[in-house]
């Protein structure tokens, strides 16, 4: 297997320098390296330039409303826990309008992997402020310069319980490529924010560049969640890339099968009085 083998033929319509071919490399490589036959993947996107990247994978795909990937991706997994379920989503999809469901997806620790495509604005729509756009940046809804605070996708991602956290940079291929091939690897709910330069509305290449850095090569502890949370909210000049958390525990499918199939021990008796019941 090479990164051929997920290349659907589609020729990509994002912008010349768009991030999101760092990301599709990087998925593609991350399979190839893992086996993973396209059979056994699945791709889950929503809406936003990010959304192509299943037309470009030669797997699986679902191509879903706005902000519903998460609900899409978890039955997807309930249904046939034995798929590899990707989902991508984009800063507006995934921290906007499909908000809800990301602290619910890293409680419930459902097996599959995020990828959120961040490039801090909304590209499909050309050019409007979302979440994650920093204050004061001009867009075309914020003329004036955004003046509401952006959310911190990692903060709370940690505070919600997600088992792996992790932040990747579109540039930086080979590394987002290891950090992908972990969260898939990684049994629960795997997520990655990745810093994806819009060069068409919002183009963070150049501050990107100087400004992030591998949090291997500083000897983090990836089970220190202490740590993790103060380096999810290092708000200097230095931007931490890397995985930040990880711990093992069970996940949304063991507790189901367990809850579906309880040891005789467990299996309490369940007194209802029907008749005081149907007449309330
Ligand atoms: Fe990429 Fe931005 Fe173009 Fe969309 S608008 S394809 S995010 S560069």
């Amino acid at each position: 297997m090479d990164i051929t083998t997920y290349d659907s033929g589609r020729r990509p319509v994002w912008c010349p320098g768009c991030g999101n071919y760092g990301i599709l490399l990087a998925l593609r490589k991350a399979l190839a390296e893992l086996k993973l036959a396209p059979e056994e993947v699945v791709i889950v996107t929503g809406i936003g330039c990010h959304g192509r990247i299943s037309d470009y994978m030669k797997t699986n795909a679902f191509h879903t409303i706005h902000g519903r990937v998460l609900p899409l991706a978890t039955g997807i997994k309930l249904a046939n826990p034995k798929l590899t379920v990707i989902a991508h989503s984009g800063d507006g999809d995934a921290y906007a309008i499909g908000m809800g469901h990301l602290p619910h997806a890293a409680r419930r620790n459902i097996d599959i992997t995020l990828i959120v495509h961040n490039n801090m604005v909304f590209g499909l729509t050309t050019g409007q402020v979302t979440p994650t756009t920093p204050i004061g940046v001009k867009t075309k809804s914020t003329p004036f310069g955004n003046f509401e605070k952006p959310i911190n996708p990692l903060l709370l991602a940690l505070a919600s319980g997600a088992t792996f956290v992790a932040r990747g940079f579109s540039a930086e291929i080979d590394h987002l490529k290891e950090i992908i091939k972990e969260g898939i690897s990684h049994r629960g709910f795997a997520f990655i924010d990745v810093l994806q330069p819009c060069v068409t509305f919002f183009n963070t290449y150049t501050v990107l560049r100087e400004r992030v850095y591998k949090l291997e090569e500083s000897g983090h502890d990836p089970s220190n969640l202490e740590e993790a949370f103060r380096l999810a909210m290092q708000n200097d000049k230095r931007i931490p890339i890397g995985v930040f958390y990880k711990r093992e525990e069970p996940t949304l499918e063991d507790t189901f099968k367990h809850a579906m199939n309880p040891p005789p021990a467990e299996r309490l008796p369940v007194k209802v009085d029907l008749s005081k019941a149907l007449t309330r």
